[in-house]
């Protein structure tokens, strides 16, 4: 059996303490010889012996808070990395892993750290595979049912059966998008102008309250590298949210074409009820719903915004939130330059 040897820090601190005053030892016997002897035999004017010593101590001052500040940064390095890891694992970076450099108590804590990601890694991905089984496996089933109220008479149960299915089809099928979006499947990038699949998805809903602004700011032709159908998909979701999630009194949703760096960036603007500050981060997950009870009246599952952030990293783009403190909310779908 091989017996690792840890090292301590606080072993570390106590060893460069115990050189710091070896040092000062020799350096305090080094002035004695040097300037105080010579001076007490007269051999050296005391004028010139307080000159050197200002100028000795100013020098050992200097290398002093040099080496501590150099030997502390290298021994706090861990820390810094850690801290790093620690921060790309809280916005979500599950592939973290953070170098374990020492052997002492942070090279221990680094360990336990990605011992840590890990788990949350294969827990997260256990999840996600269960989600997937179960979704395939629901589809055999669920065909199964929509045959069997074919051949049932029509009444309100079966209206409210129907019904079920159907939401439960669409559940179903949100969730297998996700997956193959994840893949890397499920995008086909064609170099085409946007802005006519914008102005017909925008159209599609002006008749829906509170009713739809296209603001076009003067550009008549984005030509992007997009997959149409998923674009769509992306346009309707975000309309279909805004106009879920308008109140009576709102404004019409507006929605903008610009360019930027050479790409472009679509704006849906409401007017509706806003998103909490506090889960504006989370609206982009899986099944993340702000309030439960109203998404179900709406008929929403959470799952529309995180198949619209997939898409988008699909296409090397994004899709934020900006939200204003009070009401309404402003989804912002970012799409890179043609061809990077
Ligand atoms: P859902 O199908 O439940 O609407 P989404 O993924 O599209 O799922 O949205 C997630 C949640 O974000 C919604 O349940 C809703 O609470 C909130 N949300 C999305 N868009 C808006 C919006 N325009 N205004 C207010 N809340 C919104």
């Amino acid at each position: 059996m091989t017996v690792q040897r840890r090292s301590s820090v606080f072993g570390k601190l106590a060893t460069i303490m115990a050189v710091m005053m070896v040092l000062l030892m020799l350096i305090t016997t080094g002035f004695f010889v040097l300037l105080v002897q010579p001076t007490l035999h007269g051999e050296m004017d005391p004028a010139t012996a307080h000159l050197w010593l200002l100028g000795l101590s100013l020098s050992l001052l200097l290398g002093v808070v040099f080496t501590t500040q150099r030997v502390l940064e290298k021994l706090l390095r861990p820390l810094r990395h850690l801290n790093d890891g620690v921060t790309r694992l809280g916005e979500g970076d599950l592939a973290v892993n953070v170098p374990q450099t020492t052997r002492d108590e942070f090279g221990t804590l680094t360990a336990a750290f990605n011992r840590m990601a890990a788990r949350v890694r294969e827990m997260i991905v256990t999840r996600d595979q269960l989600l997937i089984d179960v979704s395939h496996e629901l589809r055999s089933p669920l065909t199964r049912m929509k045959v069997a109220l074919e051949l049932m008479p029509d009444n309100e149960q079966k209206a409210r059966l129907a019904t079920d299915v159907a939401e439960m089809e669409r559940m179903i099928s949100g969730l297998l998008e996700l997956e193959r979006l994840r893949a890397g499947k499920g995008v086909t990038l064609v170099r085409r102008d946007i802005v006519p699949i914008v102005r017909e998805v925008a159209a599609s809903y002006a008749n829906r309250a509170p009713g739809v602004e296209l603001a076009l700011d003067g550009v008549s032709e984005v030509v992007l590298d997009v997959d149409a159908e998923q674009l769509r998909t992306v346009m309707r979701n975000l309309l279909e949210n805004a106009v879920k999630y308008s109140l009576p009194d709102s404004r019409a949703i507006r929605v903008s074409v610009s360019r930027k760096n050479g790409g472009a960036v679509v704006r849906v603007t409401d007017d509706g009820v806003g998103i909490p500050a506090e889960d504006a981060e989370r609206i982009f997950e899986p099944f993340f719903r702000v309030d439960r009870s109203r998404s179900k009246e709406s008929g929403g599952y959470g799952l529309g915004l995180s198949i619209c952030k997939r898409v988008m990293e699909a296409h090397g783009g994004s899709i934020t939130l900006q939200r204003s403190n009070g009401r309404g909310s402003t989804f912002v779908v970012a799409f890179p330059i043609a061809g990077q």
